[in-house]
């Protein structure tokens, strides 16, 4: 340990590191951080950083507003660009401990944690491979606009599309921070694009997420756009998910694959699969957090929209990729890139092992086109549906007893209270829609 900290400051000192950002997120997947100059370093590595956890959503609670920041020292980087005065920054991710050093109970990342330690009670470990797609709009007066180049290119007749050239900034941005990049690409959506990076650790992975919207904002200001994760920016066009890829592996194996099982599955992941379903409801709220995710959970747009399972379909919400042998994994289609990646990912874990712990059965894979089925063929199929508000998917959480020893009573508590006003206020608004629909008419 004292030479990992040794070797970050020689490493900070030869590269001329001016300040280090020690980084965590909130409840709400927000990521926060406190910076310290180069004098800091030390103090900085020994976990002996103070802030005032009052300060931060999620965090409420004022008798222990004093917290410390825990530096995962793995997670050290270097940002391969400068801060606005020429300076060279690094960052930190943390964990969030109390004064006493216990673990806070609000930090996010220790709840994944607790999660990656019950997988690995029973031999396992999860590997995540998340694909997170985002907008890229016009600002104007350095505001965002929902406006997008390659539309407005499009009507120009201007040859070059600039969101491409901002995403292929990206994508060597993320290959400076250590990202192994697999694939990017424009999505169906005018302004849409998705950069998929190689699967990994469920906690790394977590830690990419939020670092990956990090860089693809900063990138995207950096060149006078506006990047957003939002999951349902524009009507009427697809929205953005985080599909999420996802295995079990065991002794280093992949313990999803079986050569003489169904599909080449094993009845581990079958049982995963059914864990996955039979939560999905009760996660929904974590996956799918704002008002807004509900708007992308809608037929028509490649989103799901039922609880049901395909080993080739893409509208169910978990498909099954081709590939077997060492690359047999799962994919939840239901996640927006606007979660908490580290309570969201906790979330699918605990459902998954569920699954398994008690021999969850995922019934027969729909290989018809669900959106297509009448509601009695959906019915006979007992294809259930995903809450279709946040309001309903806060009921379904509440409910969930698994979920609330997922999450730990603090954010389980403040994530549903916090959530329940924002629908609240949301409730209280007067849309658009309303106005065009109603106005003349009434
Ligand atoms: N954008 C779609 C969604 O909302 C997914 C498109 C795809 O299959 O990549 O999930
Ligand atoms: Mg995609
Ligand atoms: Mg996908």
């Amino acid at each position: 340990l004292e030479t990992r900290k040794r070797e970050i400051l020689a490493e900070a000192d030869a590269s001329g590191v001016k300040f280090l950002r020690l980084q965590f997120t909130d409840i709400l997947g927000v990521i926060k951080n406190v910076e310290v100059p180069d004098r800091q370093f030390a103090t900085a590595l020994d976990g002996k950083v103070m802030f005032d956890g009052s300060s931060i959503e999620g965090f409420v609670r004022i008798e222990e507003s004093d917290m410390f920041l825990t530096p995962d020292l793995s997670t050290f980087r270097i940002f391969p660009w400068t801060d606005p005065s020429g300076e060279k920054v690094a960052r930190l991710i943390c964990d969030i401990t109390n004064p006493d050093g216990t673990s806070f109970a609000g930090c996010p990342r220790q709840t994944l944690k607790r999660a990656i330690e019950q997988a690995g009670s029973r031999g396992f470990s999860m590997s995540a491979g998340p694909e997170a797609e985002f907008f890229l709009f016009q600002t104007r007066d350095e505001e965002p606009t929902t406006e997008t180049h390659d539309a407005a290119g499009y009507f120009d007749l201007t040859p070059v599309d600039q969101g491409e050239d901002v995403r292929r900034q990206i994508v060597l941005m993320l290959e400076q921070m250590g990202f192994e990049v697999e694939a990017s690409h424009h999505e169906a959506a005018w302004g849409q694009h998705e950069i998929d990076f190689r699967h990994d650790d469920v906690l790394t992975a977590a830690d990419n997420v939020s670092t990956f919207r990090f860089v693809v904002k900063n990138v995207a200001r950096r060149n006078g756009v506006h990047a957003t994760f939002m999951p349902k920016p524009v009507f009427g066009v697809n929205g953005s998910g985080m599909h999420t890829h996802q295995s079990l592996l065991r002794d280093g194996v992949n313990a999803f694959h079986d050569a003489d099982g169904p599909f080449e599955l094993s009845r581990i992941c079958m049982n995963y699969i059914g864990g996955l379903l039979q939560h999905a409801e009760a996660f929904c709220a974590i996956t799918n957090p704002l008002v807004n995710s509900y708007k992308r959970l809608v037929p028509g747009y490649e989103a799901p929209t039922h609880i049901a399972w395909s080993e080739r379909n893409r509208s169910p919400l978990i498909r099954i990729p081709a590939t077997r042998g060492a690359s047999t994994r799962i994919e939840l289609r239901m996640p927006d890139p606007s979660c908490n990646p580290y309570l969201a990912f906790a979330a699918m874990l605990r459902a998954g092992l569920d699954g398994i712990d008690n021999d969850l059965d995922p019934g027969a894979p729909v290989s018809k086109n669900i959106y297509k089925m009448s509601q009695r063929e959906r019915r006979s199929l007992r294809i259930d549906e995903l809450p279709q508000n946040l309001d309903a998917a806060l009921d379904q959480l509440e409910r969930s007893a698994l979920m609330r020893d997922t999450l730990g009573d603090h954010i389980f508590e403040h994530f549903i209270e916090a959530k329940r006003r924002e629908w609240f206020e949301y409730l209280q608004q007067v849309s658009a829609w309303e106005i065009g629909r109603y106005l003349k008419v009434y």
